[in-house]
């Protein structure tokens, strides 16, 4: 089998999570790509192979080296996002690219003009989508990269390598994806997760992340007979938003920017509610994004003389680049790979989380690496097949300068 049929043959199998679920794995679907790992792995002749019961396949490739060394780990996720159908994805491949728009099917079309990077992958092969599902590179690209390692390694017993370990995750896109990570089991003295775009970029820094609800209480009284009585909490919401800077909103940021971001809205005049949440890569600011919505609940209540708003914030997940920091070599040795690539390394700060900003928090460091895939969560997603290529060298080169350093 060889790469692109592996790519195909993952990215046919649905496996949305559910943001609504409360169990885990959030779909009993994700079983069905968990124990076809499981058995893949185990026929790749890895060690104590498991799928546990909250659906995620562990495995390790035993070191081949006369001396010790420390164990790398890769991982990748199995689920899809929510936000588009995973349902009966059809995957078609464009062999020789001409670098122009792609017609996906009879209404939808690809166009350079939305997808400024596509001219640049003229030449190569594109797998893309019917324009009626998601394509599942994210991540399945990623699981592919790593299935390709190992079925290199196990081919070639001459490369170098020390321990790997390898785990297949669900619910990343859910938010839920490290919950019942069983570091233990994993076994790895530092790792990267896979399930990034192009190759050349590695990431060792997310968004800090909170979720804020801002709920407010009116005074309801027929409006005929309202004057200087009623307070409408939609008005009081409605200031509440207007006190939240206009530049930071997702819309007019990029890069290193924060923002706030209302993502749902409630109410009448007696109650109302929105929902936020808060986003910023450097810490300092991301508190004073904070402070400063409380802040602006006081004026409000200091305004009207009683307490007509509250503001409940809850932070969701940090900058892993606090972690990260502590190990440069884990970024290191990534960035001398894809320089022996022949690729220009690109440090890019991911615009939110990952699987590895959690984890790096629970001990083990681990940035982020790309797979070759683009346009994730949507009926554009893509995986160009070269670049998916070199994120398998990426793996193996990793394994090896690690096996080199001990
Ligand atoms: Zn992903």
């Amino acid at each position: 089998m060889g790469i692109e049929e592996r790519l195909i043959r993952y990215c046919r199998i649905d496996t949305q999570s559910d943001p609504y679920s409360k169990t885990s794995p959030s779909t009993a679907k994700q079983f069905a790509l968990a124990d076809l790992l499981k058995e893949e792995l185990t026929e790749l002749g890895l060690e104590d192979v498991v799928r546990d019961e909250y659906c995620y396949v562990y495995g390790h490739l035993p070191s081949n080296l006369d001396k010790p060394c420390r164990t790398v780990g890769f991982i990748a996720h199995m689920d899809t996002a929510p936000d588009y159908s995973g349902t009966d994805v059809k995957p078609r491949i464009i062999r020789n690219y001409d670098g122009k728009d792609i017609r996906l099917n009879d209404e939808t079309i690809m166009s350079v003009e939305d997808f400024p990077q596509l001219p640049g992958f003229a030449g190569k092969d594109l797998m893309v989508t019917d324009g009626t599902t998601l394509l599942g590179a994210d991540d399945k690209a990623g699981i592919t990269a790593i299935m390709e390692a190992l079925v290199y390694w196990q081919s070639h017993p001459e490369v170098k390598h020390g321990p790997v370990a390898v785990a297949f995750t669900p619910d990343e896109e859910v938010g839920r994806g490290t919950e019942h990570f069983d570091l233990e089991r994993f076994g790895a003295d530092f790792a990267y997760t896979m399930d990034g775009d192009a190759v050349n970029v590695y990431s060792d820094e997310t968004f800090n992340a909170a979720s804020a609800e801002a709920e407010a209480f009116g005074f309801s009284i027929h409006p005929g007979a309202a004057k200087n009585k009623m307070i409408n909490a939609l008005n009081v919401i409605h200031e509440f938003h207007a006190l939240l800077p206009e530049e930071m909103r997702p819309e007019h940021t990029e890069k290193r920017d924060g923002f706030y971001h209302m993502t749902r809205l409630n109410g009448n005049t007696d109650h109302a509610k929105a929902e936020y949440i808060i986003r910023d890569h450097d810490g300092g600011l991301f508190e004073k994004k904070k402070e400063w919505m409380l802040y602006c609940a006081e004026v409000l209540n200091r305004k009207y003389g009683k307490k007509v708003l509250s503001v409940t914030i809850r932070d969701s997940y940090k900058n892993m680049k606090e972690v990260l920091k502590q190990y440069p070599e884990v970024s290191g040795i990534a960035v001398q790979c894809i320089r022996e690539l022949g690729l220009d390394p690109v440090n890019e700060s991911i615009r939110g989380g990952t699987d590895g900003a959690m984890l790096s928090f629970m001990g083990l460091p681990c940035p982020n690496l790309g797979t070759g895939g683009g346009n994730y969560h949507g009926r554009y997603e893509y995986c160009v097949l070269q670049e998916l290529e070199l994120a398998v060298q990426l793996i193996i080169k990793i394994a090896e300068k690690t096996a080199l350093e001990g």
